[in-house]
C-alpha cells in the first residue's frame, strides 16, 4: 500500500481506498465534495516532511486534518495534497512539570484518561472525540476553560514542519512566529504542527453539577436571571444553557426545554456549596421540571453527556455568533430562533465566556461576553441545503446583538463569514504567512472563494 519514502499510504485520486479514505477524515456524515489530489496518511513525522516535499514537487497546495471535526472542513480541498494525521495519537506525559506532549490526533478524552493516572486534567473539548489538534489552534473551549484559559493558552510549546520541509521546535523562546499563529491561527496556520506540549492541571477535588430544566413557560425569566447571576459564577464554574426539542427515547419531536447547568470545578465542598447558593436564587426554580443541585459527577460521565448530544452518524452544520449584549436585548431574539429549530436533534447553546481575557503572545482574539451556537442535525441528504441554510439564517436572526466577532471552533466561515480573529491579528497571521510560506503552499481558511 505504501509508496517509496512513506510509512503510510498515499492515496492517490482514483484509488480503490481514495473515497473511503477522504470520507473518514471528516467526522460528519455530510462530506463536503471537495477532492484532493493526494491524500498521505501520515504515520509519523518523515511522513509529513516526505509529503510537504511531495506537495512541493507537484506544486500543489496542503491541507491538513487532525480529528475531522471542523465544522467547514477546510483540510479538504481540490487538487491539493491533503495530509491525515488520524494515526499520530501518541502521549507522552512529565507529572513532575505537569505538561504532556501530545501527537494531533489524539482525542481529548484519551488524554484525560491517561492524564487521570497521574491525579492530572487538561482542558480538552467536551465532545469524547474531538481531536487535540484542531482543538487547539482553533483556540479551544474546553472543560474549565473561564480558570484554566482556552486550550490553545495552555500550549507551551510545539514541534512543526513548516513549508520548507524543516522539522523545528516552537515556543516562546524560539520560531516564536510559529508558536504564536499555533495558538488560534486555525486553519490560516502556515506549516504542520506534529506534537503539541500541553499544560496538565492537579484534578479538582469536586466536581459538581448544577442544573435545571424548563419547559417553554420559563425559559425566558431564567435566561434573565441567568444574565443577572453570570459574572457572580467563580470562574472556575463553566455555564451553559441549551434549547433541544427531542425526546431522547424515541428520538422524536418532544416539547422544547432549555437546560441551565453550572458545573463547578472546586477544590473544596464550601467552593462548591457557594455556587449552589446562587443557583438557588432562581426565581423560576419552582417551574424546573429537573433540578440538579451540588451533585457529586465525573468528567466521563460529562463526555457522555456531551457525546449524546452530537451523537456520530449525523449529518451535521453549525455556526454561532458571540454577543455582548444583556438579556433585555437577547431574551426576545431567541425565542424565534428556538421555535424555528428544523429538525428533533436540532439544538442550540448558550455559553458565558466572561470578559474578554488578555491574548498576547498568540493569535487567538475573536471574544463576546457570550456565546450562541445552533447546531442542525439530520440524516437525510436531500436536507442539506434547507440545514445549511437554516442554521445561518437562525443566526442571523441575532444580528442585531451581534458583536461581528465569531468562534472559531464552531465556524462557519463558507457561509457566514465573521472576524475569527481581530483586524489586527488577522493582518500580522498574513504578513507571516507570506514571511514564511512565500509560496502559500498552505492552504488558508476556507472563506468566500478561497481556493
Ligand atoms: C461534536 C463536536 C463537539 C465539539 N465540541 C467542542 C468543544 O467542546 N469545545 C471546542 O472548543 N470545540 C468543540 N468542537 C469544535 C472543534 O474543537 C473544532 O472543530 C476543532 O477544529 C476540531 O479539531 P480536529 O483536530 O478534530 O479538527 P480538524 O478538522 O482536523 O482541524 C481543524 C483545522 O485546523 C487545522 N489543523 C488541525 N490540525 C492541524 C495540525 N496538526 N497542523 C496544522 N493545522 C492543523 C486545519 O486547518 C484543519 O482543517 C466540537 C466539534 C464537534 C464536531
Amino acid at each position: 500500500m505504501s509508496s517509496q519514502g512513506f510509512v503510510g499510504a498515499v492515496l492517490r485520486q482514483g484509488h480503490v481506498e481514495y473515497e473511503k479514505a477522504r470520507h473518514a477524515t471528516v467526522w460528519r456524515e455530510n462530506t463536503p465534495l471537495r477532492f484532493p489530489s493526494v491524500i498521505v496518511k501520515a504515520e509519523c513525522v518523515e511522513d509529513v516532511i516526505a509529503a510537504v516535499k511531495l506537495a512541493e514537487a507537484e506544486d500543489l497546495p496542503i491541507g491538513v486534518r487532525s480529528g475531522g471535526h471542523s465544522w467547514t472542513s477546510p483540510h479538504l480541498r481540490d487538487k491539493s495534497v491533503l495530509i491525515d494525521l488520524d494515526a499520530m495519537r501518541e502521549i507522552e506525559i512529565d507529572p513532575e512539570s505537569r505538561t504532556a506532549w501530545v501527537r494531533p490526533s489524539v482525542k481529548g478524552r484519551h488524554l484525560n484518561d491517561a492524564l487521570a493516572e497521574h491525579g492530572l486534567m487538561a482542558p480538552t473539548g467536551h465532545h469524547d472525540t474531538v481531536a487535540c489538534g484542531g482543538f487547539l489552534m482553533c483556540g479551544g473551549f474546553g472543560w474549565n476553560f473561564r480558570h484554566w484559559g482556552n486550550g490553545c493558552r495552555n500550549v507551551v510549546e510545539i514541534e512543526l514542519v513548516n513549508a520548507q520541509g524543516e522539522l523545528l521546535i516552537a515556543n516562546e523562546h524560539q520560531n516564536q512566529d510559529y508558536f504564536w499563529a499555533a495558538r488560534g491561527g486555525g486553519a490560516g496556520f502556515f506549516g504542520v504542527v506534529t506534537r503539541f506540549r500541553v499544560k496538565a492541571y492537579p484534578r479538582p477535588k469536586c466536581l459538581r453539577a448544577n442544573g435545571y430544566v424548563f419547559h417553554e413557560d420559563a425559559f425566558e425569566d431564567a435566561m434573565r436571571w441567568a444574565y443577572e447571576i453570570r459574572a457572580k459564577l467563580p470562574t472556575n464554574c463553566e455555564f451553559v444553557g441549551s434549547w433541544t426539542s427531542w425526546d431522547p427515547e424515541t428520538g422524536d419531536w418532544a416539547p422544547t426545554r432549555f437546560a441551565l447547568s453550572g458545573l463547578m470545578f472546586a477544590d473544596s465542598e464550601e467552593e462548591a456549596e457557594a455556587v449552589s447558593a446562587l443557583f438557588d436564587t432562581c426565581p423560576v426554580r419552582d417551574k424546573a421540571v429537573m433540578r440538579r443541585r451540588n451533585e457529586p459527577t465525573t468528567l466521563e460521565e460529562r463526555y457522555t453527556g456531551a457525546t449524546m448530544a452530537d451523537p456520530a452518524g449525523f449529518r451535521f452544520a453549525a455556526d454561532n455568533v458571540y454577543t455582548d449584549k444583556d438579556a433585555d436585548e437577547i431574551v426576545p431574539l431567541i425565542r424565534a430562533m428556538v421555535e424555528s429549530m428544523p429538525t428533533p436533534r436540532t439544538h442550540i447553546f448558550w455559553q458565558y465566556n466572561g470578559p474578554r481575557p488578555d491574548f498576547s503572545g498568540m493569535a487567538l482574539s475573536g471574544w463576546g461576553d457570550t456565546f450562541f451556537a445552533a447546531y442542525p442535525l439530520w440524516q437525510d441528504p436531500a436536507q442539506d441545503a434547507q440545514m445549511q441554510k437554516w442554521v445561518v439564517d437562525a443566526m442571523h436572526m441575532l444580528d442585531p446583538i451581534a458583536n461581528g466577532e465569531g468562534q472559531m471552533n464552531d465556524e462557519n466561515m463558507e457561509a457566514h463569514p465573521q472576524n475569527y480573529l481581530t483586524v489586527e491579528i488577522a493582518a500580522r497571521l498574513e504578513e507571516l504567512r507570506a514571511r514564511h510560506d512565500p509560496k502559500g503552499r498552505f492552504l488558508s481558511f476556507l472563506t468566500p472563494g478561497a481556493r
